[in-house]
């Protein structure tokens, strides 16, 4: 067969890394990376919490649970083996009173999904772990890390870039056409250029326009696929005074009106806290990243629950990050949509890749590596 590649990845998330990772190990060297911004990782996965999440919230049988379980273990051993930053410090999902019985049903949902580094703790244990945090009762989850999102990245790419694979930089896919067993995709950029790539396999991996990148095949019309809604989240940093101050990430109860979890405090490998994502459902769907300052008080709010010692001023903005959430949801929860397209041979879709997308890329890449025949 006479095409330009033998697969086409677009988008250089970590999600389309993952995936050219996954095939340069199996050998396949004819892979072309489609990017529309100037370098990798630039999309949504440089706007996360960057938390390596174990799998406690998703139902037991979602596609979530599935692959951040698959995913979160290798991610350590992956993170060991090429030295990209992370740290396993556990976190603590904290109840306040009356709270205690989601607490438990969460406890339930965390053994159903086969989390084992788990267990319960009363306020005066609370206290002697994390001195700061006030709560009535919390859940310690043992096996929460935090990692650098830019260096995991940055190794999945280095790999790929090893197998020769090219990464085409500032070009935006526009448009495709199934022809016969291939699929001519339209390119505009970087600058001028416009022109045509032909593969038998492609690969959408587009972050938040995975639906409209579905759409070149569906078309617009067809209102049974997948479609997205983008769920913006603000994130407020914490003043140097709360470098260190503590040592496990802690999450509120999960907001389940807006399949979130909830104003959580986190931090990165310098020790500087952060508090956040909320939680806005942007319907005109625009990519605005900023965060509104009168935001401000709600954070202040919300933190002040489990940090007692907070102040206001201690906040000050600091990033947003939009989740490209499922239109469809079963029980309140949006799940990834990921499917190798039974009427469209050798094109793969992945819709909905929101969070715990970071975690479970390894083992997204791994498994739809595998399902491409070259
Ligand atoms: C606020 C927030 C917090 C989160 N926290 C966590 C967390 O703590 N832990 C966790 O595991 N997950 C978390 N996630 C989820 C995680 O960040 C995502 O699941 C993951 O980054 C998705 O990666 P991706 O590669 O699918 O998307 P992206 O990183 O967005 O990559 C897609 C790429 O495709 C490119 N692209 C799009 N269309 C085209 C086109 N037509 N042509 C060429 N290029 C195109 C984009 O520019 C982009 O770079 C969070 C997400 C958000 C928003």
């Amino acid at each position: 067969m006479d095409v330009d590649y033998k697969v086409v990845i677009i988008g250089a998330g970590v999600v389309g890394l993952a995936i050219a990772r996954a095939l340069a190990i199996k050998g396949e060297t004819s892979v072309l990376i489609v990017e529309k911004e100037m370098g990798i990782g630039q999309g949504i996965s440089s706007r996360n919490s960057e938390v390596i999440h174990s799998g406690i919230y998703y139902p037991t049988d979602s596609l979530k649970a599935k692959y951040c379980l698959a995913g979160r273990d290798r991610l350590y051993a992956f993170c060991r083996e090429n030295d990209v930053w992370n740290s396993k410090c556990g976190k603590l999902v904290v109840a306040q009173s009356g709270q205690e019985a989601l607490l438990e049903t969460l406890y339930e949902q965390a053994q159903s999904n086969g989390i084992t580094e788990i267990h319960m703790m009363d306020r005066a244990e609370i206290q002697t772990l994390e001195p700061e945090v006030s709560a009535e009762s919390a859940m310690f989850v043992g096996c929460t890390g935090i990692i650098s999102a830019h260096e995991l990245m940055s190794a999945f790419h280095r790999t790929s870039a090893d197998a020769d694979h090219d990464l085409l930089l500032k070009a935006v896919i526009v448009g495709a056409e199934p022809k016969g067993d291939i699929y001519s995709l339209r390119v505009e950029g970087p600058g001028e250029a416009s022109y045509s790539v032909t593969t038998p396999w492609v690969v959408n991996a587009a972050g938040l326009h995975s639906d409209k990148t579905a759409q070149f095949l569906w078309g617009t019309n067809d209102k049974s696929h997948p479609m997205l809604r983008y769920l913006k989240g603000s994130y407020f940093k914490l003043s140097g005074k709360w470098r260190h101050r503590i040592e496990r990430l802690v999450y509120p109860i999960p907001d389940v009106s807006h399949d979130s979890l909830g104003i959580h405090l986190s931090f990165d490998q310098n020790g500087e806290m952060k508090l956040g994502p909320s939680a806005e459902w942007i319907d005109d769907r625009s990519e605005d990243y900023t965060v509104n300052e009168t935001e401000v008080d709600f954070f202040y709010r919300e933190a002040k629950i489990y940090l007692p010692a907070l102040e206001r001023n201690d906040l000050s903005p600091d990033y947003a990050g939009i989740r490209p959430k499922l239109a469809e949801t079963v029980n309140g929860h949006s799940d990834f949509y990921m499917k190798h397209e039974p009427d469209y041979p050798g094109w793969v879709n992945l819709i909905g890749i929101d969070s715990p997308g970071l975690t479970a890329a390894l083992a997204i890449g791994e498994d739809v590596a595998g399902w491409i025949s070259t």
